[in-house]
């Protein structure tokens, strides 16, 4: 058997024209589009090349894209007298602050100074505590998970009452997937396992997933065998495994992996996402779909 390949690059040019088409509708009804600030603090190269993607794809949906540059030895006070200005600025929604920041900068007090309304990335402890009581009151649920969450619906992926296993209990994946799939509504009502580095017996977890979500890290950590047939593999790990020449740019590029032996998963699962070209390109396309929806939040629209 041959799984079926979740290709979030097709996934995330079906969302941004739907963004697009909504970003469109409400300039001609309501004279505004989505304002996203990008604070960067200092040159780290990786990232620059996110935040050079992001500003792209912001402009190509038409939003008001500011990138706000700044030196590496910024103080952190002057650092969260810029979060202020923004918080206060109405024609920004959201407010991203690029991670990782200098040493010298307290990351914990600068994400809480970011307005909860205005904090497209969900890591603002009020919007991981929105997340956990669910349904309404969730604002902006985090971009990676949110794109899996997307993911998994789009590929018709039958969640109610199925069998999820989520390898990795991180602040950014692990945990906010395994919460948003035992949620009651759509494209949730799971049974959700987390599994981590203490958990006796690995395989035998994943094993019973019906969906087993990879966020380890930890290249082809997750066996052929470990696959229950006709499950669904959504593969969030990105490893960096050698390098190579790119036959399109002659330029030297990374080899990419995942956290799941690809070639023979692919075999035995119902459907699988790629590394790269699975999950990687959710996370932006869900910070802008986060953003719209701030505006809409503002508008009383959703
Ligand atoms: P992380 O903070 O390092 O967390 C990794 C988690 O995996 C930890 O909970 C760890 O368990 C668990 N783990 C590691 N090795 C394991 C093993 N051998 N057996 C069982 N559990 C194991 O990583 P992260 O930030 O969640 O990222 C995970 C992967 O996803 C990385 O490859 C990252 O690059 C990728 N990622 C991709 C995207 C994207 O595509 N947009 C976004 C975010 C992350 P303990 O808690 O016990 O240590």
């Amino acid at each position: 058997m041959t799984a079926k390949l979740i290709k979030g690059t097709e996934i995330r040019e079906e969302i941004l024209e739907e963004v697009a088409a909504e970003v469109k509708d409400i300039k001609e009804k309501h004279g505004v589009v989505p304002g996203l600030v990008t604070i960067l603090v200092g040159e780290n190269p990786a990232s620059m090349s996110y935040v050079t993607l992001k500003i792209k794809t912001a402009h190509r949906l038409g939003f008001n894209e500011v990138q706000d540059s700044q030196p590496a030895d910024l103080s952190e006070e002057d650092l969260l007298a810029l979060i202020d200005k923004y918080n206060k600025d109405d024609s920004i929604h959201g407010i991203l602050v690029q991670l990782p920041l200098p040493k010298h900068v307290d990351e914990k007090k600068v994400l809480n100074a970011i307005d909860p309304d205005k904090d497209v990335d969900g890591f603002h402890p009020v919007n991981v505590g929105r997340l956990m009581i669910g349904g309404d009151e969730v604002k902006f649920p985090p971009c990676t998970p949110a794109g899996i969450q997307e993911m998994i619906i789009r590929a018709g992926v039958e969640t109610s009452g199925a069998e999820v296993v989520v390898v990795g209990r991180s602040n950014i994946v692990g945990k906010p997937i395994a919460n948003m799939m035992f949620q009651k509504g759509p494209g949730a009502n799971a049974t959700v396992t987390v599994v981590h580095t203490r958990t006796k017996d690995l395989a035998a977890h994943c094993k019973r997933a019906d969906i087993l979500i990879v966020a380890a890290g930890v290249p082809d950590l997750v066996k052929p065998d470990w696959i229950k047939p006709g499950a669904c593999v959504i593969d969030v790990g990105v490893n960096r495994v050698g390098e190579k020449v790119s036959e399109k740019t002659g330029k030297t590029v990374a080899i990419l992996k995942g956290d799941v032996d690809f070639d023979k998963a692919k075999e035995i699962a119902g459907s699988i996402t790629p590394v790269p070209g699975g999950v990687g390109p959710m996370t932006i396309t869900m910070l802008m779909k986060n953003t719209l929806k701030s505006l809409k939040f503002k508008l009383g629209l959703a």
